[in-house]
């Protein structure tokens, strides 16, 4: 029962994640208007905008103008609803569980956002920052101190690169998003996610080098790694860290 209410809620979530990314990307108000589709601004249905099964049932097309719906769509409903069962796998139901379904949101925002547009956005990491660090000391009771040394890594990390390379590396939304990180998971933690994130990220881009997809220098959507790194570090940073120690301490 828990978990078909919480595959509810991820699919909600996740629909409401695409809403607010298109109007992000649009700079459409949030709080007036329906659902539109984005090509013939036709108004949507309640029918039109069953997660997941809308598209199916359209075969992704728009039922107004036969235009192509975009594949982020279903994914992201179902990359939210896997995302929450995940971490009810790992937290069971309670205070902690929604604290990560919050920061697995805004991941998920910032990861689809820069995988699509190659932007960290302020209008996203900015806010979160202010609520992580209340939520992540009181709910998840990560100490000050392992929060305030999060902020520095994180912050100071992409600072560092942002400085030596004279912006041309990283941008500005990296530095906030590092700091977004350590608040998020505190700097034992963080070492764990950012690792993961330059793996994934290494992972991806010799893959696409080699498939000679795209050269060295060109752009790649780091916002994306530093998410998928930051969500996989909140269910395997601890298992990590303890595995690290037994092997190297002991
Ligand atoms: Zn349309």
């Amino acid at each position: 029962m828990i978990i078909f209410l919480v595959i509810i809620l991820g699919l909600v979530v996740g629909s409401f994640l695409n809403a607010v990314i298109y109007r992000l990307h649009a700079s459409v108000s949030f709080i007036r208007g329906r659902s539109y589709c984005p090509a013939c601004k036709h108004d949507l249905g309640w029918w039109d905008l069953v997660p997941v099964a809308s598209f199916i049932f359209l075969k992704g097309k728009c039922r107004y103008c036969k235009k192509n719906i975009s594949w982020q769509y279903p994914l992201v409903e179902i990359g939210t609803t896997i995302a929450f069962l995940l971490l009810l796998l790992n937290f069971g139901l309670g205070a902690t569980f929604f604290v990560y379904l919050f920061y697995a949101s805004i991941l998920i925002l910032v990861f689809t956002y820069d995988f699509r547009y190659y932007l960290i956005l302020d209008r996203v990491t900015l806010p979160a920052i202010l609520i992580a660090f209340p939520l992540s000391f009181f709910v998840l009771k990560i100490g000050i101190l392992e929060l305030l040394i999060g902020i520095l890594i994180g912050g100071g990390f992409f600072l560092l690169q942002f400085v030596v390379s004279k912006g041309k590396w990283i941008g500005g939304g990296d530095i906030r998003l590092g700091i977004l990180m350590g608040m998020m998971l505190g700097y034992k933690v963080l070492l764990v996610g950012l690792f993961l994130s330059y793996v994934f990220g290494s992972i991806v881009g010799i893959g696409l080098i080699i498939g000679s997809k795209k050269k060295w220098k060109s752009q790649v959507p780091f916002g994306t790694f530093l998410s998928l790194g930051t969500f996989i570090a909140f269910i395997l940073g601890d298992k990590i860290i303890s595995f690290y120690q037994d092997i190297f301490l002991l």
